[in-house]
């Protein structure tokens, strides 16, 4: 019975975390036997059955069963093992990487992890054949130039019959990284299902054609009432947000759509245009899956994103960012453990400005790079000061994000940046996010230079991304945050709340110290002292806080 209810644990376990995962993921037994698959396996092998019991080794190829039967038997070791293979699937064979991770419980493996990544189709006529309609109906579709004159003639018409008309630019949300992970021939396929899928929203009169990349533009010839656009826009939202499938390989995209209107917006093709455009990337600063109206405010004010932009580039200059800290705590001893340092932007006409306002902005524009440049030396400074007055020695969390760990010299920069402020390297932890897996090779050997300098890793937002035991099992990183959504979930008797054990036990499995983030309430902070979580961060015990603040609540807790 217990065994049983066992097994059940690790199968919700697992479903939620392979499910979430683009590659294809089977848990076997220690006999190589499988416990459960998640959807891409049986979209890999063409199969809808559970296959519960069923031996891995009958689908892999005669050549290829000796070398993944040894590496399989090097797991008692406690160590991930990769091997190379072929599977057999249906009538032709596919070329894998295979990644086996014990899950152990002491020093017996109770189950492997089996990460499945799709390398190439050996001999399908299937692949060939999407491949070439892919790129006939990328073409298909007018470009800029010819959109525009098509525009022309529709403004130049509505003018006369005084009708209203829109312009709608939709992009794609973080469709570089789909790219990047998958390869453009499948980014390809996914843009060709995408414009299918648009195509499919429109009537005769809507007229489509596609800016470069990611971005597609709208012309909504005649409208009687402005809802018309948004509706379009709507729909358009919806069948973007629908579960794509490109060989083998299913996930979701999202889009961010911008409106503008005749006359409101302008009366010619390029403002028009431009004020979509505009409107877009307001909807996209706002947070992925919106639709926004162009309005006159964005020309003037702090929301249009090209403001926001040109006002971060003056903002380091003008000293506008300022550092606030946010304490985390041992969940045993209660003790201060380290401290988490998050960004803040005092706009000179705007207020306070959130990180989740800015941070993908400058994202999308490279900014993070000397901003996050700045926050980096920023912290050091602050934290070898703060040693120098007898302040506790915990270390400092700097989140880093995608586009600084992509720069070329960024194991240098952050080695100058410690020779420069002197903060001892064991105080300093980098967070990183899943979203730097987009490519494994250069990730691995840049965290391994990293940990080199004697630093420590965090992997930030954990759960949320394309979460995989894969890349926690080879990465050298030291902690793992588990996301705030999971510990809302606390409580409500969710899936959310049944995985968080889960998580912890994996993290301690690969010796990683677990964090739990955003925790705010004594329910959560119970349950996770139950499952034996490390580490909290959250406004239970603290908000983030301005250095003022935290030198206070440091004396405070030490008078104590
Ligand atoms: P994050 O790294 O996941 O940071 C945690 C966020 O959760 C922070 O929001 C923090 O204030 C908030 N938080 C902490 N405890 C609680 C809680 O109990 N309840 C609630 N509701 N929220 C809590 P913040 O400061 O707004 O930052 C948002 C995001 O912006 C960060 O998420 C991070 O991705 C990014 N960010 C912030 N500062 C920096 C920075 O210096 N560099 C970079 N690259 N990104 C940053
Ligand atoms: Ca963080
Ligand atoms: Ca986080």
């Amino acid at each position: 019975m217990r065994e049983q209810r066992d097994e059940e644990h690790q199968f919700q376990w697992f479903r939620k975390i392979s499910e979430a995962h683009i590659d294809a993921v089977l848990l076997l037994n220690p006999k190589r036997r499988v416990i459960a698959v998640n959807h891409q396996w049986k979209r890999l092998m063409k199969t809808q059955a559970t296959l519960t019991g069923a031996p891995f080794d009958q689908w892999v190829a005669d050549k290829d069963k000796e070398q993944v039967q040894a590496a399989f038997s090097k797991l008692s070791g406690g160590k991930s093992q990769q091997v190379s293979a072929q599977l057999v699937v249906a009538a032709h064979q596919v070329t894998v990487e295979i990644t086996f991770v014990p899950i152990t419980k002491g020093t017996d493996v109770t189950a492997v992890y089996t990460v499945v990544k799709y390398m190439s189709l050996e001999t399908s006529k299937e692949g060939q054949m999407i491949n070439r309609t892919g790129d006939d109906v990328l073409t298909e579709l007018p470009n800029r130039r010819l959109f525009i004159e098509r525009l022309e003639q529709s403004i130049e018409a509505a003018i006369q019959t005084e009708e209203q008309l829109a312009v709608l630019f939709v992009d794609i949300d973080r469709f570089k990284v789909i790219n990047d992970t998958l390869g453009h021939v499948l980014g390809d396929l996914a843009l060709t299902e995408i414009t299918k899928r648009i195509n499919e929203c429109l009537c005769n009169s809507e007229f489509l054609g596609r800016m470069g990349g990611d971005e597609f533009i709208l012309l909504i010839p005649q409208m009687d009432h402005l809802d018309e656009a948004f509706a379009v826009a709507e729909s358009i939202r919806d069948v973007i947000s629908l579960p794509l499938d490109i060989e083998g390989y299913e996930f979701t995209l999202t889009s961010s759509i911008g409106i503008a209107a005749l006359p409101q917006n302008g009366t010619n093709a390029e403002t028009l245009i431009k004020c979509a455009d505009a409107a877009m990337y307001r909807a996209k600063a706002n947070g992925a899956e919106r639709i926004q109206l162009y309005s006159a405010e964005m020309n003037r004010g702090f929301n249009e994103w090209f403001q926001v932009e040109n006002d971060l580039r003056k903002a380091l200059e003008r000293e506008e960012f300022e550092l606030y800290y946010q304490p985390q705590f041992d969940t045993r001893t209660k003790a201060l453990t380290g401290v988490e340092v998050l960004v803040r932007w005092h706009h000179p006409n705007n207020g306070l400005v959130p990180p989740a306002k800015f941070i993908p902005i400058a994202e999308e524009t490279g900014l993070i790079v000397p901003i996050g440049e700045w926050i980096l030396r920023q912290a050091c400074k602050q934290k070898k000061r703060w040693i120098d007055e007898g302040y506790p020695e915990i270390p400092i969390s700097v989140n880093l994000s995608l586009r600084q760990f992509m720069q070329k010299n960024i194991v240098e920069r952050v080695a100058e940046i410690i020779d420069e402020t002197g903060i001892p390297p064991h105080l300093l932890d980098l967070e990183i996010t899943e979203s730097v897996t987009i490519d494994l090779n250069r990730t691995l050997r840049i965290l391994n230079e990293l940990k080199q300098l004697g630093i420590t890793i965090s992997l930030d937002d954990f759960g949320t991304g394309y979460s995989s035991l894969q890349y926690l099992s080879i990465f050298p990183i030291d902690e793992l945050k588990i996301d705030k959504s999971f510990i809302d979930g606390i409580g409500m008797s969710t899936n959310n709340e049944a995985i968080i054990p889960m998580i912890i036990n994996l993290g301690h499995t690969l010796k990683l110290q677990v964090v739990a983030e955003g925790v705010e309430t004594k329910e959560q902070l119970d349950f996770l002292m139950k499952h034996s979580c490390d580490v909290v961060q959250g406004y239970y015990y603290s908000k983030p806080l301005a250095e003022s603040e935290y030198d206070s609540f440091v004396k405070r807790r030490h008078d104590r």
